[in-house]
């Protein structure tokens, strides 16, 4: 048997803008690295909808018994973090305790959002030797030159640079040229080691530096003391903890530079395709004046959190097509509110079983193994029978994960009161390991019915005043399914 093949999962690869197949590899785990953040600040929706994106990935992926290695950095040195660390303690030396604060913070968000924590989570300071290792691999292959202390890939020398983003160099070069580095010889050339200004200033002076002055936030190296260059860390982490990576993540604001940067510097050391596929996600948008009002102007997650359970702001996540923009508005998440209100009434107290086949995700069994990788498979129990709704719903994840059509698919056989009955188990277990959502039954205060609602529940009054029981017990039993609990008030 073969050890690679291609599975049924189709992602829109951004090199080619065409879905492509995912490969399954028997011989080693699916490899999704997804870049992560810098912790200054508190995790704003935007990385909200990055990780839910990612993260249904991941469970889409173990839910089809294939094995997956996810990895996503923390990038915790950067100018960024050490300006707040000046800013909050007056301190720059202290960048530790602000990256640390806000890793935490991050964490905390995540698990309310209920993503699966990676498998590694490491920081751009845990691999500092490892990224000195890896540009003097580029130095040696002559990608990379030296300037004082400081060190640049020459793009000059990476005929195929700008093919991800499609980014015309000329162009570019306009742009760049206007706040031109002399240090350069092109213009977009870009750092992979950054030299302490402080030493070089001292260098110069006198000739000879001692230990800077910032200790802990420079690292000696063989072009002096310095940092990592942002775009390095990714190709660095990326090889050390994955090899290769068949699905990288991020948001679409990282394709230039980052990606860019970080698949040259990759191709360039070590060859070949260092990523098989490229999948990004759209932005989020509020434009939303009331919402703008009431949140201030930047939405972190946390803030979010005060006014919507963070179920439902993943269900908003899951309701948008991961390439499509989230436009966000009071009364969207109003909406996406009472939706996730009714999906818990109806699945709150359905126990999750797991089917005994889900739409066939690979062509053979190769990759496929029955190991427990997932995070998240506790209390489920499975099944002989096979249910079509989830079938379905999981065929509209494999291509390219259109959690939209996944949804549909969700409230047509909510409507059919004959298919749930038989299956609701099964979708509870789809919608809660697939989509992470958590569905506990909980006694919300009361909702204000749809015009659907209304009319039904008027329905059943006029059944009920014409003595059509069997009508008014037909409309009750649809009533119940939609999550409405009908009591009558006795009569006198
Ligand atoms: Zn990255």
């Amino acid at each position: 048997m073969r050890n690679q093949d291609f599975s049924n999962i189709v992602i829109k690869n951004t090199m080619t803008s065409k879905k492509e197949k995912v490969i399954i590899d028997s011989s080693r785990p699916t490899a999704i690295y997804v870049c992560g953040i810098t912790p200054y600040d508190y995790a704003h929706i935007g990385h909200g909808r990055c990780n839910v994106t990612f993260d249904v990935l991941v469970r889409y992926l173990r839910a089809n018994n294939i094995v997956v290695k996810y990895c996503r950095n923390f990038t915790d040195i950067d100018d960024k973090i050490i300006a707040r660390a000046e800013k909050e303690f007056g301190n720059a030396n202290r960048y530790k305790e602000i990256a640390d604060k806000y890793i935490d913070a991050f964490t905390q968000d995540m698990n309310k959002l209920n993503c699966v924590t990676p498998d590694f989570q490491p920081r751009v300071t845990e691999v500092i030797n490892e990224i000195i290792a890896f540009v003097e691999g580029l130095l040696d292959k002559g990608v990379a030159y030296v300037v004082d202390n400081d060190v640049y890939f020459s793009i000059d020398q990476w005929p195929t640079y700008g093919s991800l983003s499609k980014r015309n160099i000329e162009e570019l070069l306009v742009g760049a040229r206007v706040s031109a580095n002399e240090k350069k010889i092109n213009p977009l050339d870009f750092a992979l080691w950054k030299g302490s200004v402080k030493q070089t200033r001292r260098e110069t002076q006198t000739g000879d530096f001692a230990q800077d002055d910032d200790e802990g936030m420079f690292w000696q190296s063989p072009w002096g003391m310095g940092r990592p260059g942002w775009h390095i860390e990714c190709s660095v982490m990326a090889t050390q903890y994955l090899g290769m990576v068949d699905i990288h993540g991020g948001g679409m604001d990282l394709i230039f530079p980052h990606h860019e940067n970080e698949l040259a510097q990759s191709e360039a050391l070590l060859g070949g395709e260092p990523v098989r596929i490229w999948m990004h996600n759209a932005f989020v948008q509020i434009n939303n004046e009331k919402m703008s009002k009431s949140l201030g102007n930047f939405f972190t997650l946390r803030d979010m959190f005060t006014q919507y359970d963070p179920m439902v702001i993943r269900y908003i996540m899951l309701m948008h097509h991961y390439r499509t923009p989230i436009e966000f508005s009071v009364e969207m998440c109003t909406m996406a509110q009472s939706t996730y209100n009714r999906l818990e009434k109806i699945f709150g107290t359905i126990q999750s079983i797991k089917p005994a086949t889900i739409h066939m995700s690979t062509t053979s069994t190769a990759g496929a193994t029955n190991t427990t990788d997932t995070n998240n498979t506790a209390e489920t129990t499975s099944t002989d029978s096979t249910s079509k709704t989830v079938d379905a719903m999981s065929a509209a994840l494999a291509d390219d994960m259109n959690t939209v059509a996944a949804l549909g698919i969700l409230f047509d056989a909510i409507r059919d009161t004959t298919i749930f009955e038989q299956e609701k188990e099964q979708i509870a277990w789809f919608l809660r390991e697939v989509f992470g959502l958590l569905l506990v039954a909980e006694e919300k205060e009361s909702v204000e019915l749809s015009h659907e609602m209304q009319e039904l529940v008027a329905a059943r009054e006029e059944a009920r005043a014409a003595k059509d029981y069997k009508k008014a017990d037909e409309i009750r039993a649809k009533l119940q399914l939609l999550g409405y609990e009908v009591q009558d008030k006795k009569a006198k």
